[in-house]
């Protein structure tokens, strides 16, 4: 089982896209994949197809002990994965966090008994570097960070790095940077040009070879709660995902050869 965290600070950088579309992409590469969403506004089980107002349980009551994940869990309808879902519960669980034990490992926790059960496991994260967040990075592998190649990506991201760093010193010793996925990219921008040849520059084979395109297409699926890579798989976005979903693969075969 191969856990990653999908983070950014920021935003509206593209990670619950990425999230989504990367489940739905291993779902259809015969993948058994978890999606988890650790964000409260609940976009990720959204647009997975799973209303997130109706739920009588989501993360927030595995977070806190409340539910096992087993009895949580849902399948997403039109994805072929399986997601944990939240909703605006998950807003609460920072404050409440506080007075349990390693509050920070909450989630690892609940994932340490379905080892067997799926090969990988992905965490979108909320926008912020919170105890959320944290709860993400303590039980992943590694972290895939999507962003736009604007003039400020860079500069976020050496706030992420540094959390990434801390957390892999004294919480989490298997943590790494996995890539940087270029997202929402428009080849016909000089600066996206620009910023994506020093990303490849400074951060060599950790930038993923992937790149998404803005495509519009991927923007309407949420609204239709069908992952972009179903909702229309000819579209160019759709492909790019596929396409990732295939590069997460090929990467996650040769760390096994290197173990
Ligand atoms: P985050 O989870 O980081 O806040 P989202 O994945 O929700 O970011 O993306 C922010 C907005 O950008 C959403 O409206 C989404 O539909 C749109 N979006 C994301 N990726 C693309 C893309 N490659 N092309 C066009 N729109 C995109
Ligand atoms: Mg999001």
């Amino acid at each position: 089982m191969h856990i990653f965290a999908i983070a950014n600070q920021k935003g509206g950088v593209g990670k619950t896209t990425t999230s989504v579309n990367l489940a739905a992409g291993l779902a259809q590469a015969g993948q058994r994949t978890l999606l988890i969403d650790l964000d409260p506004q609940g976009n990720a089980t959204m647009g997975s197809g799973i209303d997130k107002r109706g739920l009588q349980r989501t993360v927030y009551h595995v977070l806190l002990g409340l539910a096992a994940l087993a009895e949580t869990r849902v399948t997403s309808p039109t994805g072929g994965f399986d997601v944990l879902p939240a909703n605006r519960d998950l807003a609460g669980a920072e404050v409440e966090m506080v007075d349990l034990d390693r509050r920070e490992s909450r989630l690892k926790r609940a994932l340490a008994q379905h080892d067997a059960e799926y090969d990988f496991v992905l965490i979108d994260c909320p926008p912020s570097l919170s105890m959320l967040t944290l709860n993400g990075l303590c039980a992943a592998h590694g972290v895939i960070i999507p962003m736009q190649c604007e003039y400020y990506a860079l500069e976020g991201l050496s706030d992420l790095v540094n959390t990434i760093k801390q957390v892999h010193r004294n919480l989490n010793r298997d943590l790494r940077i996995i890539g940087l996925l270029r997202v929402m990219y428009d080849p016909r921008s000089l600066l996206a040009t620009q910023v994506s040849a020093q990303l490849e520059q400074h951060f060599g084979d950790k930038v993923f070879k992937t790149l998404v395109p803005r495509n519009v297409r991927l923007a309407e699926a949420p609204s239709h709660g069908i992952p972009g890579v179903l909702f229309d798989k000819t579209a160019k976005g759709a492909q790019a995902y596929l396409t990732f979903a295939t590069e997460m693969v090929e990467r996650v075969k040769t760390w096994n050869n290197e173990l």
